[in-house]
């Protein structure tokens, strides 16, 4: 199965908005056997769109996404495109209208002028309904094509694909091809030393790719055609196991989550002391619904003078070792453990940069403390000395301190445990 991605507007080309809808379907099909051979981009112009899908036609593959042009406002062309590449009708479908109308009165607005437009549909396809927005899909086959045309909001383009086109419309796409297996707090070159001899065993059947990011690396798995189940998952378990606890998830699963589920799992609960990640920690938590079940909250004390007076931080310390120091941390994360009663707090405190560094504390510079019954775990850390880098990768190691902790595989072996 072939897939071409088309996506449209002069924003993209302009580089204004990252084009996100490509890459994400390209992630979400891959897996299921999808094989993309083509992304086009094109702008607001109706002749640019029915040449793109008309090219795609001619090529014949399986599957044409196109993604936006499909708003009420004049840029949005797509439909007009399409009533043309398919010599189709159109029609003013009152059902439709109506839902639209109900929608907008329970945000307490009359339905703009402008919105009667989305109730125009095409004939001869199919309607991909739209439960985040007011824009109809549509389906169109054409010999052993089939062209979903879906909306350029990201949201609901992936809705549509996850609840509609993957259920109804590739049901036989379902098997699963590749696995990735997701990794943090060893290097590239390591993991893949570690692993050397499983992959060369395997070599027939499957495919391997080292996918390095700065908070982890990824080991994607790809079973080869004719390969048996079977022997994928004995594979899979057996990297698992090599990868011990440098492995925290796979297929996307965030370290947030898994650690959130450990967390739930144990009956334990955590509260947060964040300075250079001026919240970020708090967020990634927080992100996960159902997080206020063993995450508390906590502080934001960016100033010496908060972390004196919120979290109790010792004003000896602050001047005799600064605010980015071990015992600092230290008194952070018990501060926080104290004020809030949970199991666990962290605490980090560090040098994004750019400016702030010296000698002997350069930018990249972090310590980041896990405060637990009555021992505190600190760890001094040197990042990338970039700011938005260091702080993700802060917040990174500060999950994964948690989790190693909570795995208890914590040990001095495992490195920069300063107490
Ligand atoms: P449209 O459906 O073309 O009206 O697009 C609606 C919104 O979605 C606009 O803010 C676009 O910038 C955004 N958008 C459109 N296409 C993409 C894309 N390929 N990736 C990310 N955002 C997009
Ligand atoms: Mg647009």
């Amino acid at each position: 199965m072939t897939a071409c991605l088309i996506t449209i507007g002069d924003e993209l080309l302009q580089g204004f908005t990252i084009d996100t809808n490509s890459a994400w379907l390209g992630q979400t099909l891959l897996p299921l056997g999808i094989s993309i051979r083509q992304r086009i981009t094109v702008p607001d112009d109706t002749e640019a769109i029915i040449s793109a899908v008309s090219q795609a036609l001619k090529t014949g593959y399986t599957f044409i996404f196109v993604t936006g042009g499909l708003g009420p406002t004049r840029d949005d062309i797509t439909k007009a495109a399409f009533k043309t590449i398919f010599k189709t009708d159109e029609y003013f479908d009152e059902k439709y209208y109506r839902q639209l109308t109900e929608r907008f009165k329970k945000r307490n607005f009359k339905i703009p002028s402008l919105n009667r437009s989305q109730a125009m549909l095409l004939t001869d396809c199919e309607h991909i309904p739209n439960r985040i927005g007011t824009a109809l899909g549509m389906r169109f086959v054409h010999g052993k094509s089939s062209v979903f045309a879906l909306p350029g909001v990201p949201a609901e383009m992936k809705a549509m694909v996850l609840e509609t086109i993957l259920p109804e419309y590739l049901p036989q796409a379902t098997f699963k091809r590749i696995v990735t297996l997701q990794t943090t707090g060893i290097p590239e070159s390591k993991l893949a030393e570690d692993v050397r001899d499983i992959l060369d065993n395997n070599a027939r059947g499957f495919g391997f790719a080292f996918l390095p990011h700065h908070t982890g690396v990824n080991l994607r798995i790809r079973q080869k055609p004719g390969t048996n189940d079977e022997v994928k998952e004995k594979l899979i378990n057996r990297l698992i196991q090599r990868l011990g606890t440098h492995y925290f998830g796979r297929d996307g699963e965030t370290l947030e989550n898994v650690v959130g589920k450990m967390l739930l799992g144990s009956g334990k609960t955590l509260s947060v002391a964040e300075s250079c990640t001026g919240g970020l920690l708090s967020k990634r938590l927080t992100d996960i619904p159902g997080s206020s079940r063993y995450f508390f909250g906590g502080v934001v004390s960016y100033s010496n003078d908060l972390k004196r007076e919120l979290l109790g931080v010792p004003e000896e310390l602050l001047s005799r070792f600064g605010a980015v120091s071990a015992p600092v941390a230290t008194a952070m994360a018990e501060g926080c453990k104290a004020r809030t009663g949970t199991d666990f707090a962290l605490s980090m405190t560090g040098i994004s940069g750019p400016g702030g560094g010296s000698d002997e504390k350069p930018v990249g510079l972090v310590f980041i403390a896990l405060a637990y019954s009555s021992k505190t775990q600190v760890k001094k850390l040197n990042l990338i000395p970039e700011r938005t880098l260091h702080r993700e990768m802060t917040v990174t190691a500060a999950l994964d301190q948690l989790r190693r902790f909570l795995l208890h595989k914590t040990s001095r072996e495992e490195g920069n445990i300063l107490t």
